[in-house]
C-alpha cells in the first residue's frame, strides 16, 4: 500500500512555508521561500519544493493538505484552510504541551496567543494596522544600516553604549537611525536600541493579553535572538525558541491534516 503524507502551507505576507509529515506524524520535508506577489504563485512554488524534497510528485499525492497564513485560501489543491493563530497554537502544544502563550512576530505583524491545555486558542491579541514591532521594521532597519536581518542578533551583543530609538513609526524609527549614523554612532548601539524598541512594542501586546510564564516565541524574527533577549529584560521572565521557529504555523497545518485525516478513516 503507498505511504500517507500529510502537509501543511503558511502562505505569509514575506515567507511562504511548508512541512510535510508521514503516517508517524514525523516531519519528512520543509522549505522556505520568499512570498511572491500572487498567493497562489507562493503556494505552488513551495509545495512544488516541497513535495520533491519528500519525493512525491506533487501535492496531488497528499492524503490531506491545509493552507494557512495570509493567502491560506489560495493555496492550489488545499483540503481546506485553518487560521494561522490556530495553526500556530497546535504547532507549540503538540512539540511541548506545557506551553501557555505564544508571541508570534512574522513579516507583517505581531500576534500574543495565550493557549489552553488541550492546545486550542484561549485568547490573541494582535498589533495595528502599522509596521512597528514587525519584521518589516526590522527588514527596513537593517536596510539603512546595511547589513543582512540575520546578522542583527550577534551584532547587537556587540553593544557597549544605550541608544535610544524613540519613534515607534517605522518611517520616523528610519530617520533616527539615519541620524544616528551621521553622528557617527556605532551600528551595534543602534541595533541594541532597535531591538529594544520593538521590544517594547511587542511587550505591550503580551501584556493585554496576560503572557506570562511558559512562553514560546515563534515566526521569523525568532530568529533574531538579540530580540528575544530584550523582551525577555522587559517582560522580566524566559521566553522560549523552537528549532523550527519560522515553519511552525505550517507545521501546526500539517499536523491539523494528519489527525483530520485519520478522523475521516
Ligand atoms: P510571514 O509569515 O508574515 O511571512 P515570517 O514568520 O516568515 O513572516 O517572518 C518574516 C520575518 O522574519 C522577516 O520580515 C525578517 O525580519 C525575519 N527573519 C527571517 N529570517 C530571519 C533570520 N534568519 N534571522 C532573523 N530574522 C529573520
Amino acid at each position: 500500500m503507498a505511504k500517507k503524507y500529510f502537509a501543511g502551507c503558511d502562505v505569509g505576507s514575506t515567507y511562504t512555508k511548508a512541512v510535510i509529515l508521514d503516517e508517524q506524524g514525523n516531519i519528512v520535508a520543509h522549505t522556505t521561500i520568499r512570498s511572491k506577489i500572487n498567493s497562489e504563485q507562493s503556494a505552488v512554488a513551495a509545495m512544488a519544493e516541497v513535495c520533491e524534497k519528500a519525493g512525491l510528485k506533487d501535492s496531488k499525492e497528499l492524503s490531506y493538505l491545509i493552507g494557512t497564513g495570509y493567502g491560506r485560501n489560495k493555496v492550489p489543491f488545499a483540503d481546506e484552510n485553518i487560521s494561522e493563530i490556530s495553526c500556530h497554537a497546535m504547532g507549540v502544544h503538540v512539540t511541548d504541551p506545557s506551553v501557555k502563550a505564544i508571541i508570534d512576530i512574522g513579516g507583517q505583524d505581531v500576534k500574543g496567543i495565550s493557549i489552553d491545555t488541550d492546545g486550542t486558542v484561549k485568547n490573541f491579541a494582535m498589533n495595528d494596522k502599522c509596521a512597528a514591532g514587525t519584521g518589516r521594521f526590522l527588514d527596513v532597519m537593517a536596510r539603512v544600516l546595511e547589513v543582512k536581518v540575520e546578522e542583527l542578533g550577534d551584532l547587537g551583543d556587540k553593544s557597549t553604549k544605550e541608544v535610544g530609538i524613540s519613534s515607534t513609526c517605522t518611517v520616523f524609527a528610519e530617520s533616527e537611525v539615519i541620524s544616528q549614523l551621521a553622528m557617527g554612532t556605532n551600528k551595534c548601539d543602534i541595533i541594541h536600541g532597535i531591538h529594544k524598541s520593538v521590544a517594547g512594542r511587542v511587550s505591550g501586546l503580551c501584556h493585554r493579553i496576560g503572557v506570562r510564564d511558559d512562553v514560546v516565541m515563534t515566526g521569523g524574527v525568532a530568529q533574531n535572538h538579540g530580540i528575544v533577549k530584550a523582551l525577555q529584560e522587559q517582560l522580566g521572565h524566559e521566553i522560549h525558541t523552537t528549532p523550527l521557529t519560522q515553519y511552525n504555523g505550517a507545521l501546526g497545518a500539517a499536523l491539523f491534516a494528519y489527525q483530520k485525516a485519520l478522523k475521516n478513516k
